[in-house]
């Protein structure tokens, strides 16, 4: 499905092109709606990036509307359950991230939730 706008002659993202398996990566968890993997270059001992399969519009956050509340919560949900999960390297916790746009630090513009732990997180972060 498409938001408003969206033409589906956009081109693949590096993530979509994740889902589809053009490009390998280590999946952690995955169902119809979202996948998740690990981060080529981890931010700390664990660090699993959580994308929507269908972007539906949702480049970055600050795209984000009320068409977008229930996969927001799946994505968020998932990363509750993923920080729990000790056999992924993860403590009691986690930094749980979404860099929107330039200023965010944003690099894929396609909206995903970082997942980072294994370590004492630092604030403010830079
Ligand atoms: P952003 O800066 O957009 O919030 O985060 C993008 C993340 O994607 C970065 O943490 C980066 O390491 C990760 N990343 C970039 N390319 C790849 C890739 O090909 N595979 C995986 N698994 N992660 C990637």
């Amino acid at each position: 499905m498409l938001g408003a706008g969206v033409r589906d002659t956009d081109p693949p993202t590096l993530f979509d092109k994740i889902i589809s398996g053009e490009i390998p990566a280590a999946i952690v968890k995955q169902d119809d709606k979202m996948m998740a993997f690990k981060d080529i270059n981890p931010a700390g001992p664990a660090h699993v990036l959580i994308i929507p399969k269908d972007r539906n519009g949702l480049t970055r956050l600050g795209k984000a509307s009320v068409e977008h509340k229930e996969i927001l919560g799946h994505l968020m949900v998932t990363a509750a359950e993923i920080s729990n999960d000790k056999s992924l390297g993860f403590g009691d916790g986690a930094r749980i991230v979404v860099n929107d746009g330039p200023d965010g630090g944003q690099e894929v513009m396609h909206l995903h939730v970082h997942v980072i732990g294994g370590r004492a997180m630092q604030w403010p972060p830079g």
